[in-house]
C-alpha cells in the first residue's frame, strides 16, 4: 500500500479496506451507510492498527462511535468530508527560578490522550507545551520538562520497558530534577509501581506515576485534577518514595498517593479505581497541600544518591489458582524453563490436593514457588490448616501480605538480582524493601481514609463530631 493510500485509509485493511476503495470513500468522509441493520450517518474515524479488520469506525452525530461489520453494509454513500486537527495548541511552557523542576516520563495510556470532539479519534498531549495548552496550572506548579520513553497502552508495558524506565528515572534524578512524574496506562500501573519500587530504590526525590481513567477532552476527564497532583507531590511532595496518585473519592475532591508495593486497580472504570490494599494510603494531596496519613515514609532528600538495580529474569510467572486445576499446568511451565513461579492460592494460602506432585517436580527442579493470597487482604497462613503445613512442605514459601502482582514482579527482579544463586533470591524475597510486606494490616484500612462515598462521608461528618 503506498504511503499516500494508508493516509487516506488510516488503519483499514482487508474486507473493511476492499469495501471503502468499492464505494470510494476514506477516512474522515461523512457516510450514510445502508445496512441489513437500517441506514446509519456518520463519520468514518481512522482505525487503529491493532484493531480487526472486520468493522468500520463510524462517529454518529449524537457522539457515539459504533462498529459496522463489513458484511452488514450494503451501500456506502458519501455525504461530506470533515478532516480532524491533530493539534493541540501549544503554549510557551513559562519558567519560573522559584519553582522546583519536574521531569515528565511518558509511556502512554489514556492520560497521554486527548480526543478530538468533532471526530472522536484519540490525539496525543504530550510536550510540555501541548499540556500547558491543556492544563495550564501546571505552570504554576514547576518548571516541567517532558520525555516521552514509550507511547503504548498500559498492557503492552513489560520486563523491556521496566529496566528503561528505571533506567531513565535514575539519570533524571541524578540530573537533578526536584521530582519525577511518570505518565502510564492505569491498567497495569500497579506492575510499573512495583517495578520501580524495586528496581529505583531509596530515591532522594518523589517518583509519583498519574495516569486517567477518562481522558481530557471529557466532561468527567480526571486528567487535570491527576496531573496538577502529580506533579505538586513530585515537585513540591516531602515523600520520596514511588507513589501512585490517582482520584480518592468518587468526586473530584481530592487525589490519594499510594506506595507503589501497595497499590492495585479495583475498578475498571470509575475513576477512584486505585486502592491501597493491606494499608491505608500513604497520604491525600489537594491542590497546593500533601497531607501524610501514615508515619513510616521515607523523606525527600537534597543528595543526588540512589540506588537503581534494572535486572529482570522472565522466567517468572503468576498462577491464580481456581478449584479442580490440574497439575499439569505447573508441569508445563517447569517444563518451559521457568524458574520462579508465584501462586495467588485461595483462602489463607491453599490450592488442591491434585497439584501437590506437581510442586513436588517443581521444588525438585529447582524451581522457586511462592504462595500469595486472592483475597488481596489478609496474611498467607499456612499452619492454620492441614492442607496449608501440607504445601509448606512441598517448599512452598509463604509470602505474608505481599500482593500477588508484586510478588511476581518482585520474584522476576530478585532473580536477575541473584542469578544462579536461590538462597539469595529467597532471602531477597523473604526481606521487605519497599513496603511489599507489613507487620500487620489495618482492620478499617480499606473502607477508611480512601474515600467514600459522598452522602456517607456527609453522613459520618455530622455524627463525629
Ligand atoms: N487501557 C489504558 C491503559 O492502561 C487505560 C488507561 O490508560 O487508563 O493504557
Amino acid at each position: 500500500m503506498s504511503p499516500k493510500e494508508k493516509d487516506l485509509h488510516q488503519g483499514y485493511r482487508g474486507p473493511t479496506l476492499e469495501l471503502l476503495k468499492r464505494f470510494g470513500i476514506t477516512v474522515w468522509c461523512e457516510v450514510r451507510a445502508r445496512t441489513t441493520r437500517g441506514d446509519f450517518v456518520g463519520l468514518i474515524l481512522p482505525r487503529s492498527e491493532t484493531s480487526d479488520d472486520l468493522h468500520l469506525v463510524l462517529k454518529l452525530s449524537i457522539g457515539y462511535n459504533i462498529g459496522v461489520r463489513h458484511d452488514t453494509i450494503l451501500e456506502l454513500e458519501k455525504i461530506g468530508f470533515r478532516e480532524a486537527h491533530y493539534q493541540i495548541p501549544e503554549k510557551e511552557f513559562p519558567t519560573d527560578p522559584t519553582n522546583p523542576s519536574v521531569k515528565l516520563l511518558g509511556t502512554g495510556g489514556t492520560i497521554a490522550s486527548r480526543l478530538d470532539y468533532r471526530t472522536g479519534a484519540v490525539i496525543p498531549a504530550f510536550s510540555p507545551g501541548e499540556l500547558y495548552g491543556s492544563v495550564p496550572e501546571l505552570a504554576d506548579i514547576c518548571n516541567l520538562e517532558t520525555e516521552k520513553l514509550f507511547g503504548v497502552f498500559s498492557e503492552n508495558m513489560g520486563p523491556e520497558q521496566y529496566l528503561a524506565l528505571a533506567e531513565k528515572t535514575g539519570e533524571a534524578i541524578q540530573e537533578g530534577y526536584e521530582g519525577i512524574v511518570i505518565g502510564h496506562g492505569t491498567d497495569t500501573m500497579h506492575h510499573t509501581a512495583a517495578a520501580l519500587s524495586f528496581m529505583v530504590q531509596k530515591p532522594p526525590v518523589p517518583i509519583v506515576m498519574v495516569g486517567s481513567q477518562r481522558s481530557s477532552d471529557r466532561p468527567s476527564s480526571d486528567a487535570a485534577q491527576n496531573l496538577i497532583n502529580a506533579t505538586w507531590a513530585a515537585g513540591h511532595g516531602p515523600i520520596a518514595e514511588v507513589l501512585v496518585c490517582m482520584f480518592g473519592p468518587t468526586s473530584d475532591l481530592y487525589n490519594l498517593l499510594h506506595r507503589g508495593t501497595r497499590v492495585r486497580k479495583m475498578h475498571s472504570s470509575v475513576r477512584s479505581t486505585f486502592r491501597t490494599l493491606g494499608d491505608i494510603p500513604v497520604a491525600m494531596v489537594e491542590r497546593g497541600k500533601v497531607t501524610p496519613f501514615k508515619e513510616d515514609w521515607l523523606p525527600r532528600r537534597e543528595d543526588r544518591e540512589v540506588t537503581v538495580q534494572a535486572v529482570f529474569d522472565e522466567r517468572v510467572t503468576l498462577v491464580y489458582y481456581y478449584p479442580g486445576m490440574h497439575p499439569d499446568v505447573i508441569d508445563a511451565l517447569v517444563e518451559k524453563g521457568y524458574r520462579g513461579i508465584v501462586i495467588a492460592g485461595t483462602g489463607l494460602g491453599h490450592v488442591n490436593r491434585l497439584i501437590y506432585p506437581a510442586l513436588e517436580r517443581a521444588r525438585d527442579a529447582g524451581v522457586q514457588v511462592y504462595m500469595t493470597l486472592q483475597t488481596l487482604w489478609g496474611f498467607v497462613q499456612m499452619n492454620v490448616y492441614e492442607t496449608g503445613r501440607e504445601i509448606l512442605e512441598l517448599g512452598v514459601v509463604p509470602l505474608a501480605n505481599m500482593l500477588p502482582e508484586v510478588a511476581y514482579i518482585k520474584l522476576g527482579w530478585a532473580l536477575g538480582v541473584h542469578p544462579g544463586d536461590p538462597a539469595a533470591v529467597k532471602g531477597l524475597m523473604m526481606t521487605s524493601i519497599a513496603g511489599e510486606m507489613t507487620e500487620g494490616e489495618p482492620h478499617d484500612g480499606y473502607l477508611i481514609l480512601q474515600g467514600g462515598i459522598p452522602e456517607v462521608q456527609d453522613f459520618l461528618g455530622k455524627v463525629w463530631r
